[in-house]
């Protein structure tokens, strides 16, 4: 029989919320394409731009500069591949930014993992203006918050387009896209209780949106193929669900869990704690082991972790974040990622502690 779960990795998916899953079910039981002007057609188109407003919301735009796309990975790319010219990325961002095109110039990171302002200042000076820069909101990682108002500023200052991707923030901490002065935004459904495969570009009015997909009118003509009712549905009551103040509260497990793995073993090392950061991650290595044997050790007693950015998973590799950060691979090849998130309980925190001091123990 299987042994019951504790799930620690919402950076990697978030469990569906229970107002998701009844939208979802809901919508699973209608038929119509939004494009068909019928009455069921019209139903799907009102379930659709409920839905539109409702991920708006979050972000204070109007419902009109979102266009949904299967995904943040779509959404990077749409944006990534779509300029032409000078592009800079930071060295930390997710594959679907860094692998979107071959010849993108990264932006170097502190050892806490947060860009290096004053090394973009002296990049951005130096050659030809970029047409795009982008710099994520919240490393998937380590959890490490980008000062992506300070960055827009100065690529706007340089004539750049300014992109983020605020898969790891949006429906977790506030913030608008007016606050952070970005032209596009990523977001994506499932790692905050919506379903997978459904994620959104935000666009600031006016801004001249690329387009990916062609062979269709759909999402004003921005993004081809027939909408996905059934998962924006669920996106939509995912983002009504958001509950901000709950989230602050997981650094309490956090920082306990934190606090314990400091004191488990001087073989532990903890990641961009002296970084601004969300509540919900810890990234941290056992130097001298290898993240995919204590991955499959925790695993044995029940504990999902990930390794480093296991999001295309089955393959446990180096990770580019840590080495961006300047660790050592000997202890980079031994990093684990706990993230928590808005199902996460003391409980699930206790398993964890007892798992890992066994596994302590056995290896030691
Ligand atoms: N960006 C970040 C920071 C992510 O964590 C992820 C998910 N692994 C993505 C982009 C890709 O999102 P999606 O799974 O919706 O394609």
């Amino acid at each position: 029989m299987l042994k019951k779960q504790t799930y620690l990795d919402y950076n990697a998916t978030a469990p569906l919320k229970p107002q998701a899953k009844e939208a979802i079910l809901a919508a699973l039981d209608s038929c119509g394409n939004a494009s068909s002007i019928h009455t069921s057609g019209r139903a799907a188109r009102s379930k659709i731009e409920k839905a539109r407003a409702d991920v708006a919301a979050l972000l204070d735009v109007d419902a009109k500069q979102v266009i949904f796309t299967s995904g943040a990975t779509e959404a990077n790319n749409t944006i990534i591949r779509g300029f032409t010219g000078r592009k800079l990325v930071s060295a930390i961002e997710h594959p679907s930014v860094i692998e979107a095109d071959e010849n993108l110039e990264l932006i170097p990171v502190t050892s806490d993992g947060v860009v290096d302002l004053a090394a973009f200042e002296k990049i951005i000076k130096s050659g030809p203006a970029p047409t795009l820069v982008s710099v994520m909101l919240v490393n998937n990682e380590t959890g490490a918050v980008q000062p992506v108002a300070e960055i827009a500023k100065l690529a706007k200052a340089a004539g750049a387009i300014m992109h983020t991707d605020a898969v790891q923030a949006y429906g977790r901490i506030k913030f608008t896209r007016a606050e952070l002065s970005v032209d596009f935004l990523s977001i994506s459904a499932h790692k905050m209780g919506g379903p997978q495969g459904i994620g959104a570009l935000i666009m600031a009015p006016g801004a001249p949106t690329p387009r990916l997909l062609k062979g269709g009118g759909q999402e004003r003509m921005q993004r081809a193929g027939t909408e996905n009712v059934v998962a924006i549905a669920g996106f939509g009551a995912s983002a009504l669900a958001t509950d901000y103040a709950a989230y602050q509260h997981l650094a309490t497990l956090r920082d306990r869990s934190e606090k314990f793995l400091a004191e488990s073993s001087n073989r532990v090392n903890i990641f961009s704690q002296s970084a601004p950061r969300v509540s919900n991650t810890v990234c941290f290595a056992l130097e001298g082991a290898s993240a995919e044997t204590l991955l499959i050790n925790m695993d044995l007693e029940g504990i999902c972790l990930s390794s480093g950015s296991a999001c295309s998973s089955g393959t446990v590799r180096t990770s580019h974040v840590l080495k961006a950060m300047n660790v050592d691979d000997s202890i980079a090849r031994g990093a684990l990622r706990l993230s928590l998130g808005w199902n996460s309980t003391a409980d699930d925190i206790t398993a964890f502690e007892a798992a890992w001091t066994k596994l302590i123990k056995r290896i030691a």
